[in-house]
Order: C-alpha cells, then structure tokens, then sequence
C-alpha cells in the first residue's frame, strides 16, 4: 500500500511538471499566435423573440499550427496572467470594426459585442486607443457593445465610472457579462453608465425545470426592468429555455439554438438577402 502510494505521487508529480510545461509552451506560443494569423474572430448572434438578429458576440479562438484547437476558457485566463490580452484585445477592437464594416455592407446593421477584460480596460491610454481605433476605421462607436465582468467594478468604482462615461461619449454601450455569478454588490448598478445584463449560461442551462435557477433568471429580469436596463441570456440551447425567457420578457437570445458561433464571412452568406436591424 505504502509502494503504491509513492507511485501515485511520482505519477501527480510528473503530471503536474508536464502541465507546467505545457503552460509555458502554450503561453510562448500564445505571444506569436497574432503574428502567425492563428487568432480569429468568430461570430454568434443574438436574436429576438421572432429569431431575427438584433446583434451578435464576438468570440476569440486560436488555431494552433501544431495542436489545433485551443479552447478560450486554457488560452484566456493564460493571456490574462501574462498581460497578453492586452495586445490581443487591440485586435479584437479592430477585427470588430472591420467585422461590422463586413456586416454593414451586406445590408445587416446592428451592434457587435466584444469582450473587454479588466487589464485591457484599466490601460492608462485605453480611451485614447479605443478612439483612435474608431478614426481610423471609420467606425461609429454607436454599433459596439463592450462586455465587461463584475471584477471590474471591486475597486477604483469613481474611475471605472469616469472611464465608462467618457467611452459612453462615443457612442459604445456596456454589458454586463456573467451576471449574476461574481461580486454581485448591487449597488453599483444604478452608478454604472450601463445598458445591458448578460444572464449567465449556468442560470440559463437549467430553467426552467431547476426553481432556484428559475427564481434567479426571473430576478434579474424583472430588476433590470426596473433599472432600465436590456437583458440578454447567454446559452440558451432548448425551446424550452426560449419559451420561458420569450414570455418573461428577455430582449435577446443567444446560444446554440440558434446559431454556433461561426466565421463572420459564413454567417453573411447564410444570411444572404436579408436585412437585419
Ligand atoms: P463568455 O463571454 O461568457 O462567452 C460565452 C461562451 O459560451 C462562449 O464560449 C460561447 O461559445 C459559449 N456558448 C455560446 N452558446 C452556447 C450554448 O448554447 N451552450 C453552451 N454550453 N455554450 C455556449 P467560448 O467561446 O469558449 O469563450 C469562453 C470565454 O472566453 C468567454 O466566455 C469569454 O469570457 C472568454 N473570451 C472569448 N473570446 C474573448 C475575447 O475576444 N476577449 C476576451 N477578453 N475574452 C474572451
Ligand atoms: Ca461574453
Ligand atoms: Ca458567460
Ligand atoms: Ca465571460
């Protein structure tokens, strides 16, 4: 018994050495992944109670030459630790711009939403980048929606405000992504220049069979209501989920139901003849 249990500790310890490994290969890899064009945008609507889409997310993947695939919940949090995602969120500010001209020429106007994270979003020169990004690409900020999570309001609240009202003067809305599943003092929301929640997937997956979810979903709603604020539900993969969000009065929709997400160009051509506003 005492043999196997050193054996089974060598194994955890050489697993763990090869996850350390992994980890720094992976984060290498990462730094010259937006050189070596294996970064892409993809893109999922989100629709209205008719199915028709009134915006839609952009999410990052990453194609790596030698391992395919790298999911964003390994290379997300991996880019965050390094400072990464500061870089890599620049691009995703002009991929959406240049998405949205794609869109826009097809006769399909509504916003793009992206994800902001809490280090892109505290930059000294964010502001400034992100008007400069919007000039040069001839984009009215109007058509963008920065998702952002919680974590960012914990602290420096008077000048994450002040940040946002100054990203407000452009014309770009805000989210909040994951509601309901962080620090949720509710405080803030009436400070915040928001306009929009984003109800997390793990409320969503099980309504509205699970009452606690059930009651959770339905809170928000009726609080954002109250606050003046759109909600859209994330995850949604069920009529059944639909039907109840639709009836309680969910502005928008978005998850597999409808549509995966999937390249811009492929989005447009299945789209093709319609207009969408
Ligand atoms: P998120 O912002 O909460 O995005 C929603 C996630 O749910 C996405 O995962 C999406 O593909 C997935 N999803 C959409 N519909 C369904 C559905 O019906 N069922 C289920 N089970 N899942 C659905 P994804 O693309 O793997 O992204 C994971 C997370 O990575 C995102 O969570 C976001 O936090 C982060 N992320 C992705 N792209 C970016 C980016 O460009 N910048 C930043 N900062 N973070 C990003
Ligand atoms: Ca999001
Ligand atoms: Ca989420
Ligand atoms: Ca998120």
């Amino acid at each position: 018994a005492k043999s196997a249990g050193r054996n089974q500790i060598a194994f955890f310890e050489g697993n763990m050495q090869t996850e350390v490994e992994h980890r720094l290969t992976l984060e290498r890899d990462l730094t010259k992944a937006l050189e070596l064009n294996e970064l892409q945008m993809v893109m999922q609507a989100q629709v209205n109670d008719a199915g028709v889409a009134v915006g839609a997310e952009l999410l990052m993947r990453w194609h790596h030459k030698g391992r395919g695939m790298v999911s964003p919940a390994v290379f997300i949090p991996l880019a965050e630790e390094s400072g990464l995602i500061v870089k890599m969120g620049d691009w995703v500010l002009q991929e959406a711009c240049r998405i949205l001209k794609q869109l826009q020429s097809a006769g399909h106007y509504f916003s793009l939403s992206i994800n902001v994270s809490p280090k892109q979003f505290r930059q000294k020169d964010f502001v400034d980048k992100v008007t400069a990004t919007l000039a040069t690409q001839g984009v009215d900020g109007n058509y963008l929606i920065f998702e952002v999570t919680e974590g960012l309001f914990i602290d420096n609240l008077q000048e994450t405000i002040a940040r946002m009202s100054k990203l407000s003067d452009l014309g770009i809305r805000f989210s909040i992504d994951d509601f309901g599943t962080g620090y949720s003092s509710l405080n803030y929301l009436k400070r915040l220049p928001l306009y929009e929640l984003k109800i997390d997937k793990s409320f969503v997956q099980d309504i509205p069979g699970d009452a606690n979810d059930t009651a959770i979903v339905g809170s928000i709603l009726s609080m954002a209501r109250q606050f003046g604020l759109k909600v859209v539900a994330e995850g949604v993969e069920t009529v059944e989920q639909a039907n109840y969000l639709i009836a309680n009065d969910c502005d928008s929709m978005q998850g597999f139901l409808y549509s995966r997400p999937i390249a811009p160009e492929l989005w447009i051509s299945q789209h093709a003849q319609e207009q969408t506003a």
